[in-house]
């Protein structure tokens, strides 16, 4: 980015292109006014201004410029429109007591009914302004939608990679997992843990000794938490036909009935 420097901005951010393509000739964006401000001479002292433009040519504008832009070639693609220009002319023009707005916000179609010596418009509501004022109304909406409806309550369970399957001296096959709860919610939450697709499924929090290997454990989660735990798998003998079985995980919430899901795999030798 030091290196670099503006031409990130100008050559790899999509705003420029984007904001191009959105611009029409009516739109307002920071303008100089040529008709006011050419011919442009250094200041002198008592000039006859009706004889000469407002610019003084000090470039107090394009030092400011974080682009390296002069605003008085015109409207070009790198300008980021932050003002800064019209800021440092309007200084300028305080200074040697002409108006301030040489550089301002303004249209092309303004600066053109100017030169035909038309009164000058403000058009914002136009077939354009109103299709854009609508699609970013929808996409507000929708972004509140999803914000009001998201889930707030996610599970997420990782298989251990090694070992992939632990067989216990009874015959039965143990599979451990981590096992990832997120509580969006502001209040503490009790949660059933219930995992199907294998007969006589056991359950094992680990650190929880007191609860045993068990068909639904318990969980208690904190507001706004995410919080790990070891599970641990096990199914009778036999039970395991193949070398690898779905399993799906859900996660009930004791008051309300809330449950959130996740799909994964119980491995084993094969037969
Ligand atoms: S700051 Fe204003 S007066 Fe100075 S060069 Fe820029 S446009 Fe001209
Ligand atoms: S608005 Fe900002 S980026 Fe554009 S010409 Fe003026 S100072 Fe430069």
């Amino acid at each position: 980015g030091g290196l670099m420097r503006e031409q990130v901005c100008t050559y790899m951010c999509p705003w420029p292109r984007i904001q191009a393509a959105m611009m029409d000739e009516e739109s307002l964006t920071v303008t100089y006014r040529a008709d006011r401000g050419e011919p442009r001479k250094p200041f002198e002292k008592n000039a006859d201004w009706d004889q000469r433009g407002d610019c003084i040519d000090c470039k107090a504008c394009v030092v400011v410029c974080p682009m390296g832009i002069d605003i008085r070639d015109g409207q070009q693609l790198e300008c980021i429109t932050c003002a800064l220009c019209i800021d440092a002319c309007d200084d300028v023009m305080g200074k040697i007591g002409r108006p301030r707005g040489l550089i301002d916000y303004d249209s092309i179609a303004n600066d053109e009914r100017r030169r035909a010596g038309e009164e000058t418009k403000l058009r914002l509501f136009r077939p354009r302004t109103l299709f854009y004022f609508g699609l970013w109304g929808l996409i507000g909406l929708g972004m509140l939608y999803v914000l009001l409806t998201r889930a707030d309550l996610d599970i997420n369970v990782i298989h251990d990679r090694n070992p992939l399957y632990t067989t216990l001296s009874d015959g039965s096959l143990r599979n451990g997992y981590t096992f990832k709860i997120l509580n969006k919610a502001r209040e503490q939450r009790t949660l059933m843990l219930h995992a199907s697709g294998l007969p006589g499924i056991k359950l094992k929090v680990v650190g929880s000794e007191d609860m045993g290997d068990s068909p639904d454990p318990y969980f208690t989660v904190k507001p706004d938490r995410l919080q790990s735990f070891r599970l641990l798998v096990t199914v009778p003998p036999g039970t395991l036909k193949d070398d690898a079985a779905d399993l799906r995980f859900v996660l009930k919430e004791i008051n309300t009935g809330q449950t959130a899901s996740y799909n994964g795999l119980f491995r084993g030798p094969g037969q």
